[in-house]
């Protein structure tokens, strides 16, 4: 008997299929990008990867992504050597389609956080889309709507409730991103112009997407103080939408908010066991980073030496600084936290900080919270010292929070990354290892796997991964990326 042939067969390694399940020795399969075979089996592949000793399992899904420009215009490096196969863009109401109106690619000071802005070669969000397919990117691409750029197309940057016209082209735009394929709806509404949104024109455009299939996610409009008025504005809109909803970046940030997941996870575990569709996703680190402009005019004290300058323009010499150096640097008050935030920004208005803000027991709480997946918000500047999840997430969750730490199994920690999102975000076939599905692969050395970004040196790839598997073709292996581009546009439910 002559067995089959395969592209690439995976010998030896424990399979950890996604779902939660107990991993178990078996070889893996690959053929025409679908994974053909698990078990034992006859036949022979154009390569064979030795997985002995090593964890195969399906590649890790970010479900917060800020890589909308990124995807276009670089190799997407610093997710695929993660183990990163799918990322889901459009986060925090933040991106670059559909065009604004006078050619603009994206809201002002938005390349500081996405990167260069590549081209645009494209009007609506449909052919956004497209142009990411086009671009072969590295890794699969889902994409969510982002409710600031469909505010600001309608109503540029005012500070108001649209009209009955407006609302309605916001609506239209939002439909038509979803009819594309786009997998949901999101909101940052901390940041201009989402916060100007009043919760009901949210729920009108999230029951565009409701109608065809969609999420809702949510940077929420307050983390600290206003917590659970916020956790409570996105289970509203969910229910009044008739959605799923998804809170981003789950916290409690500044000390004196400092475990109040408690009562937010209580929130949501109340709604969920009356019916409510809600869900939330981490990053493992407790450090948050965003514009150095979220900062202003916020009523909590500002702390200088946990605020640390990530990436500017020209001023090259503030990154990697926390405020307190600077200000000495500068000859100011290390202690006035307003005043040198304001000068930072005055000479550099798009700066990107790293903002020390969150307590442990918080991020372990979240994260080992059974309704929590891992989202990563990176943020992919070309300069500077983006916060270390960019490069580090995926690897840090099972290294430190599962292998050294405990917190939930191995099996769990994948669970989070690949099959949970999967399912939640709609990638059909794809987050678990199942005969017949797409072959988005991550094969690592479960005692070796870790990060190795950290904030004073991010760029760093993590250690321990083998081989990261694209819709069926060898993307990095041996910690190096392959010439090969496999990824794709997923479209919602195709
Ligand atoms: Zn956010």
């Amino acid at each position: 008997m002559t067995g089959s042939s395969y592209d690439i067969i995976i010998r030896g390694g424990e399979i950890i299929d996604g779902t939660g399940a107990p991993r178990y020795r078996a070889d893996l399969a690959v053929r025409d990008g679908r994974i053909a075979a698990i078990g034992q089996f006859e036949g022979n592949a154009g390569r064979t990867i030795d997985a002995s000793g090593r964890v195969v399992a399906p590649g890790f899904i970010d479900v917060h992504a800020h890589d909308d420009a990124a995807v276009l215009s670089t190799p997407m490096d610093f997710k695929l050597m993660q183990g990163v196969t799918t990322d889901i863009v459009g986060n925090c109401g933040a991106g670059i389609a559909p065009a604004l109106t006078g050619g603009a690619r994206g809201l002002p000071g938005v390349e500081i956080v996405l990167g260069p802005l590549p081209e645009a070669t494209w009007e609506t969000f449909g052919e956004f889309m497209d142009a990411v397919d086009a671009a072969h990117p590295a890794i699969n691409v889902a994409c969510l709507i982002p409710h600031g750029i469909v505010r600001a197309r309608a109503l540029g940057m005012e500070s108001r409730p649209p009209d009955e016209h407006e609302l309605a082209q916001m609506c239209d735009d939002v439909a038509e991103g979803m009819s594309a394929g786009a997998v949901g709806l999101s909101t940052g509404l901390i940041y201009v112009p989402g916060t100007f949104a009043q919760t009901d024109e949210i729920v009108a455009l999230a029951r565009a997407a409701a109608e065809a299939g969609g999420i809702y996610v949510s940077h929420i409009r307050n983390e600290s103080e206003r917590l659970l008025e916020a956790v409570g504005e996105a289970i509203s809109i969910g229910k009044d939408a008739g959605l799923p909803a998804q809170i981003s970046h789950h916290k409690s940030s500044d000390r004196p908010n400092w475990g109040r997941t408690v009562e937010s996870i209580a929130l949501i575990e109340l709604e969920v066991a009356n019916g409510t569709d809600v869900t939330f996703d981490v990053y493992p680190y407790t450090a948050g980073s965003t514009i150095l402009a979220a900062a202003r005019g916020v009523q909590r004290e500002i702390e200088p030496e946990m605020i640390m300058v990530a990436s500017v323009k020209e001023k090259r010499e503030y990154e990697g600084r926390n405020l307190a150096q600077i200000a000495e640097m500068l000859g100011m008050d290390p202690n006035d936290g307003p005043a040198i935030v304001s000068r930072v920004l005055s000479d550099e208005p798009a700066a990107v900080a790293v903002f020390f803000s969150m307590d442990e027991a918080d991020v372990r709480r979240v994260m080992s919270h059974p309704l929590c997946m891992i989202g990563s918000d990176g943020i992919p500047s070309p300069t500077g010292k983006p916060h270390p999840r960019l490069h580090g997430t995926f690897p840090r969750v099972i290294a430190r929070y599962s292998r050294e730490a405990g917190l939930f199994s191995l099996e769990e920690a994948v669970r989070k990354m690949s099959g949970f999102p999967a399912r939640r975000f709609n990638l059909r076939e794809r987050g678990e290892l199942r005969e017949g599905w797409v072959a988005d692969i991550v094969v690592f050395d479960p005692e070796a796997i870790a990060d190795r970004a950290t904030y004073e040196d991010p760029r760093q790839y993590p250690a321990g991964i083998d081989c990261v598997i694209v819709n069926g073709e060898v993307a990095a292996q041996a910690g190096a990326q392959t010439s090969t581009r496999a990824g794709r546009v997923l479209r919602r439910g195709s």
